[in-house]
């Protein structure tokens, strides 16, 4: 038989948290009033999600630009394999209202950019930073300095993982403080490039909802500049801990970033390219277009003999390779010489097909 979820009394939904001396009813309104912003629901966020409404979080945001792509279900149980291509911020938002009908969701369902990152941010208590690329870290990183407010940031790679609880007013070293500019995407692999093994993001996924429900409760979290390491092959754990660096462009003495910097996207996802007008380019040479053809609207122009003067400075071109690694090596060229409207779609020919 069905239950009807309008029948559920919160005393019975919470019951065994409130047990806890920690937590009991007072804790529990702590997490009624508290307003949380996960950005990224995937590997990272499909837990944190799940756990956060769980608990009764009161509000959840959730910020994603992405439609659910098949490679992403073996690491994010939030979604179902019947919903592909749909928008994971809207998926996100069904599967845990389902989960807890006392709490509030909203949704951002577009990519947190340099124009609408304060605004979206400023809406709650703490953000948990769930993406996977540096573009988008940092950009958090950056609001948060700006409008004071903490961040719980985690990044993998394969079987290992970090975990840090940032918040300003505290005092606590910035990502700037140890990387002054962003680092180039792809200087670290991502999940897409070098693989990843499904329970490792849901682990440090999980610590992030720990940590932020420790957070509303007044419960200690993560110390001023400590990271905590945890690599799942040998379950070798370390905490670390960094000090603000005065040199900080952000966060220093003298700084130098005063504002949010303009969106410096230049990597396109699929969403991306269906919500805007692109030129597509296939920089792919002869052979491997005749092994996997792309059967859209193309210009072709093999890396081997491409020629910049080809491209009209006022359009926009989306150019792809076969798996995205020489069309982002292409883009940063053509950026260099002054053609900004230059994206490369991640993830090549190979993305673009299996989404079709
Ligand atoms: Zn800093």
């Amino acid at each position: 038989m069905q239950e009807d979820s309008t029948s559920l009394d919160p005393k019975t939904y919470y019951s065994r948290q409130i047990l806890l001396p920690e937590i009991g009813s007072e804790g529990q309104k702590k997490l009624q009033n508290g307003k949380v912003l996960v950005v990224g629901a995937g590997g990272l966020g499909s837990p944190a999600l799940l756990y956060l409404a769980g608990a009764g979080v009161g509000t959840i945001g959730i910020c994603d630009g992405d439609l659910l792509e098949e490679s992403n279900l073996h690491r994010q149980p939030l979604y179902a394999a019947q919903n592909l291509s749909r928008p994971k911020a809207e998926l996100s938002k069904t599967r845990i209202a389902e989960l807890n009908p006392h709490i509030t969701v909203h949704t951002y369902p577009y990519r947190l950019t340099a124009e609408n990152a304060k605004d979206i941010l400023q809406a709650y208590d703490i953000v948990l930073d769930c993406t996977d690329n540096f573009q988008t870290k940092f950009l958090i990183n950056d609001a948060a300095l700006f409008i004071r407010k903490p961040v719980i940031r985690a990044s993998i790679y394969q079987f290992e993982g970090q975990i840090q609880t940032y918040i300003p007013n505290r005092g606590d070293a910035c990502l700037r403080c140890l990387w002054p500019e962003t680092p180039q995407e792809g200087c670290v692999g991502t999940c897409g490039q070098v693989g990843v093994l499904g329970p490792v993001p849901g682990f440090f996924g999980v610590l992030q909802a720990v940590e932020a429900l420790k957070f509303f409760l007044g419960m200690p979290t993560l110390k001023k500049g400590q990271i905590l390491f945890s690599d799942l092959i040998h379950y070798t754990q370390q905490v670390i801990s960094f000090e603000r660096n005065p040199d900080c462009p952000l966060c220093g003495e003298a700084p130098t970033i005063k504002q949010l910097r303009e969106n410096e996207l230049w990597e396109l996802s699929l969403s991306d390219l269906k919500n805007g007008q692109f030129h597509l380019i296939d920089i792919r040479e002869l052979e491997e277009r005749l092994a996997q053809p792309y059967s859209g609207l193309c210009s072709m122009m093999p890396l081997s003999t491409f020629n910049p003067a080809n491209l009209d400075r006022q359009s926009s071109y989306a150019i792809f390779c076969q798996k995205g690694k020489r069309s982002q090596h292409l883009v940063q060229s053509l950026r260099a010489q002054g053609l900004s409207k230059v994206y490369s779609i991640i993830g090549g020919i190979e993305k673009l097909i299996s989404c079709k």
